[in-house]
């Protein structure tokens, strides 16, 4: 199986491969996912009706731990972006210094279209169907797009039921008093956010001075606004899949994040947003208007050969895994725009949820301050590694973390081949 989307990741990885070569045997490794397993997830709906939904769970590659990674509910859900996506977290896991390997799960389904009941049913349905392909020292879970933390309570119970024995290390991302860490919940923003402090350092950044568009205000999106915000950096634009509202002066975005789970929606009738006048705008047009840093946080093929020549932001941070397409990054990283990669930039959630995982194994009860400070020197461990190989290498922050993460990889894989002679 080599489609689409894990075609690209393995370009990138020649590429990266082409300046900092690793031994055959890890490329042919990381060619195939390990184990993919296709499951039918049965859900009786409130009216009675039975429906039958798609579900995938791919374990990638476990050299250098346990596969790890999240499971989405998303109506584009398909084997190959689930593949691509437990490919993207073998990458980062090995990236950002974790002993896990990636994995990946999805079920194709619109959530909006379920109650709570139906969504309840639906989440322990597709435990129960792939409880035989995971384990806590093999492969664990966590959230990602339209999978929350009760949802991943959820799914802990039913695993707790099949196995007979409570087993909370299956899954991260659960709620507190399941289990749960501090400081999971705005994890993948507050990583992201770490970088950019990060880049606001050795740039000599005035925050006041730089203005952000975030598209996506999903988990991911909304605490890297709110992080911005709190920092001084001006957000001006932010979207949903319904459309997003732009204010040259700045949102308010703690009034934005109450609005948004008030209303479900972002977009106001009265253009008006805490007396400042803003303008409802459309996904395709906040991905190129004229800020600093623009911060794609939704789904991936955002911006593509069509749209990037219009981009005008000179950085982008990538909250969304695969945001860019290949051929838009070349046209970006020909104009210039630096781009840090969703490997580095989204990282932050899966550092927490190794947090979690440890406190799960071993009984103890981390501190939100603990918590945060290993996230903190984890992310920016990997981001100056980063960056000191794309400098190294004149390549750009992709190439360089790609090439950070496949040394890694490719360490564990020479030491467990025959001519290794380390102990000689
Ligand atoms: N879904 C998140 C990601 O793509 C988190 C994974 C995890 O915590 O295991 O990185």
């Amino acid at each position: 199986m080599q489609t689409q989307l894990v075609a690209r990741i393995l370009a990138t990885i020649k590429t990266a491969v082409a300046l900092m070569p690793v031994s055959p045997e890890t490329l042919q490794r990381l060619k195939y996912p390990q184990a993919a397993l296709q499951v039918s997830v049965p859900v009786r709906m409130d009216n009675g009706t039975l429906e039958v939904f798609n579900g995938y769970r791919v374990r990638y590659n476990d050299i250098l731990g346990p596969t790890k990674g999240g499971v989405r509910f998303h109506p584009t859900v398909t084997l190959d972006e689930v593949t691509a996506l437990s490919l993207w977290m073998t990458l980062k896991c090995a990236l950002v210094g974790l002993p896990y390997g990636g994995g990946k799960g999805g079920v194709c389904v619109d959530t909006k279209t379920l109650s709570q009941l139906e969504l309840e049913r639906l989440s322990r349905s597709y435990m129960t169907q792939i409880a035989d392909f995971i384990g806590p020292q093999q492969d664990i879970l966590a959230p990602d797009m339209y999978t929350s933390a009760k949802i991943m309570g959820w799914m802990a119970d039913t695993y707790t039921k099949i196995k007979g024995e409570h087993c909370p290390a299956i899954l991260t991302g659960k709620p507190i008093s399941l289990g749960g860490s501090l400081g999971r919940d705005n994890a993948t923003g507050k990583g992201a956010f770490y970088c950019i402090k990060e880049l606001e350092k050795i740039h000599h950044w005035n925050p006041k001075k730089k203005t952000v568009a975030i598209q996506g205000f999903g988990n991911g999106g909304q605490n890297i606004a709110k992080f911005l915000h709190k920092a001084g950096y001006k957000v001006v634009a932010v979207s949903d899949s319904q459309g997003g509202i732009y204010s040259p002066k700045g949102l308010d975005i703690p009034t934005l994040i109450k609005t948004k789970h008030t209303t479900r929606c972002l977009q106001t009738p009265q253009s008006k947003q805490s007396g400042r006048t803003t303008k409802n705008i459309t996904n395709e047009e906040l991905l190129t208007l004229p800020v600093d840093i623009l911060i794609p946080a939704a789904l991936e093929d955002q911006i593509t050969a069509t749209n990037a020549p219009n981009v005008a932001a000179s950085w982008i941070v990538e909250i969304a895994n695969g945001p860019v397409t290949d051929a838009a990054d070349e046209i970006l990283t020909k104009a210039g725009t630096k781009i840090l990669p969703d490997i580095l930039a989204n990282a932050g959630g899966v550092i927490v949820s190794y947090c979690e995982w440890l406190q799960n194994n071993t009984g103890d009860r981390w501190s939100a301050a603990s918590v945060d400070s290993k996230l903190k020197e984890t992310i920016t461990t990997a981001f100056h590694r980063t960056y000191q190989l794309a400098s190294k290498h004149q390549v750009s922050f992709r190439t360089a973390a790609y090439i950070a993460a496949l040394q890694r990889i490719d360490e564990a894989v020479t030491t467990l081949s025959p001519q290794h002679t380390s102990m000689k």
